[in-house]
């Protein structure tokens, strides 16, 4: 049984090494997170075996030494996932639980369209633009400061006043559709290879060390939460603060929503997906927040994920078939 276990974990830390450090990854995401299910399985029938540097503990992968490393003063964090309704009627319970909140007491979730690209930090200190990080570790990212200076919808300075003195906002930077189409027939055309999915070109083309590249591929960056926050108050709810951060000139996504209970998420999970393929950007699935910050801050984390928020991932999409037929660019 140990046998199996480490051979999953190693499997599961090849896969990572080609994801997230060469973004060139050798099988679709639902392969990963089959491999990654069966061994959080397995770990949650024997906590005694689950070990620090076990995947399930584990977000991402370490920074490139090529970039400057920048330390998270908050930690960036993973999403755990849900694959059915089951998961999500589980996911509120659990929430109930914890929370000793009865059947009859309303639990509002903020529902965003999960964007299928790379998680990034930019601190402001006093509306302006100072730094810009990759996602990293969750402790230690890569300082992208330059790059992500090039992408439009990041303003440098923030629009408007009552920003707090220092302002940590995360958010996801990702390739429109469109986009991601014309660097592919552009290459096509030049002879090189194309990339394998819009999240792969965008993590390619931010994680440039000449940011001049970054600044040819037309990135965009949706605002999802925030990170250290000091010299000023923020809303009490997900939404608000969202809509706070869009006052001051930020993108957030329009699909944003606030439902009542897994139900209400389940809702929203299949309208959505109804039109996912109308949106003008790749998304993998549906994130639900938690609404309320306080209750947020009662439900806290666990090692690399909030308790208070769940992904609940669409069926696979991907085929493996075009990871294997064509060579890809990184
Ligand atoms: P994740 O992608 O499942 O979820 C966390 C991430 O979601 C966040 O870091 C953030 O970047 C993103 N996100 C997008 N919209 C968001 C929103 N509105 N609010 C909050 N976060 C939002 O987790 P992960 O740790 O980044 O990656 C794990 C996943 O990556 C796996 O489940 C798998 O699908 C894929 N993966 C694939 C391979 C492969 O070889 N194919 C390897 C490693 C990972």
């Amino acid at each position: 049984m140990t046998q199996l276990l480490e051979q999953l974990r190693d499997q599961l830390r090849h896969y990572n090494y080609q994801y997230y450090v060469l973004d060139d990854p050798q099988v679709p995401d639902a392969e990963y997170d089959r491999v990654f299910r069966q061994l959080k399985a397995l770990e949650d029938e024997h906590p005694e075996w689950i070990t620090p540097d076990s995947p399930t503990q584990r977000v991402g992968a370490e920074p490139l030494a090529a970039f400057t490393q920048v330390r998270h003063e908050m930690p960036m964090l993973s999403l755990d996932n849900a694959f059915s309704a089951e998961d999500m009627y589980s996911f509120e319970k659990r929430l109930r639980d914890r929370l000793k909140l009865d059947e009859e007491t309303p639990l509002a979730f903020a529902c965003e369209p999960k964007l299928d690209g790379i998680a990034v930090s930019l601190l402001y200190e006093n509306g302006q633009l100072i730094r810009g990080a990759t996602r990293g570790d969750g402790s230690t990212g890569e300082d992208i400061t330059l790059n992500v200076r090039t992408v439009e919808s990041i303003p440098l300075k923030l629009m408007g006043s009552g920003y707090p003195e220092r302002l940590e906002v995360r958010g996801e930077i990702y390739m429109p559709r469109r986009s991601f189409t014309r660097l592919n027939e552009a290459a096509l055309k030049r002879g090189d290879k194309p990339f394998v999915n819009p999240r792969n070109a965008a993590a390619g083309s931010l994680r440039q060390l000449d940011p001049k590249i970054t600044a040819q591929r037309s990135l965009e960056m949706c605002c999802y939460s925030v990170g250290v926050v000091s010299g000023g108050e923020l809303p009490d709810s997900h939404e608000a603060i969202l809509r706070k951060l869009a006052t001051w000139g930020l993108k957030i996504n329009a699909e944003m929503a606030v439902v009542q209970g897994a139900k209400g998420c389940l809702e929203y999970f299949d309208a959505l997906s109804e039109r996912r393929n109308q949106l003008a950007y790749e998304i993998d699935g549906i994130v639900f927040k938690v609404n309320d910050i306080a209750l947020q801050q009662r439900l806290g984390f666990v090692s690399r994920a909030p308790r208070w928020a769940i992904a609940h991932k669409f069926p696979a999409q991907e085929e493996m078939t075009i990871v294997n037929a064509i060579e890809f660019q990184v």
